[in-house]
């Protein structure tokens, strides 16, 4: 079995973002020269995610203000957690949209669905960050 593991590092300039990493966990597959396995990818970060939906600017939009509902950035005072810091509607939010995704790899290919997109969803940003790329097979 082969195994390989990359960091992607990500400085995004804004308190939140999603950025779509298909294509550098694509590169990360063609670099480990596995053609048949998983592919593990997590943010590393409590504050951050990495999730599978569509490419499409409404519906991150749409996230984004449905995100904001659930777990307002303001008044940061709301939540306990802010005692030195205001990032705790950035925890919930990654709490929802999720840590890690696994997408299988078939015939050297990220095996998705037709729609599927990989993206990295930054919830508290404006310093670097990273995400693991993990892949094992043959
Ligand atoms: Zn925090």
């Amino acid at each position: 079995m082969k195994s390989y593991r990359k960091e992607l590092w990500f400085n995004v300039p804004t308190r939140r973002a999603f950025i779509n990493i298909t294509g550098q966990v694509q590169d990360c597959l063609g670099e480990s020269g596995i053609t048949e396995g998983l592919v593990l990818c997590n943010a590393m970060h409590i504050t951050a995610s990495v999730f599978i939906n569509d490419d499409e600017s409404g519906l991150h939009q749409d996230y984004d203000e449905w995100l904001e509902r659930l777990a307002p950035h303001a008044p940061v005072a709301q939540y306990r957690h802010n005692v030195g810091e205001d990032n705790a509607d950035a925890h919930m939010k990654r709490q929802i949209m999720g840590r890690e995704v696994v997408v299988a790899v078939t015939a050297g290919q990220l095996d998705l669905g037709t729609w599927e997109r990989i993206f990295y969803g930054e919830f508290d940003g404006r310093r670097r960050k990273r995400v693991l790329v993990k892949i094992i097979g043959e």
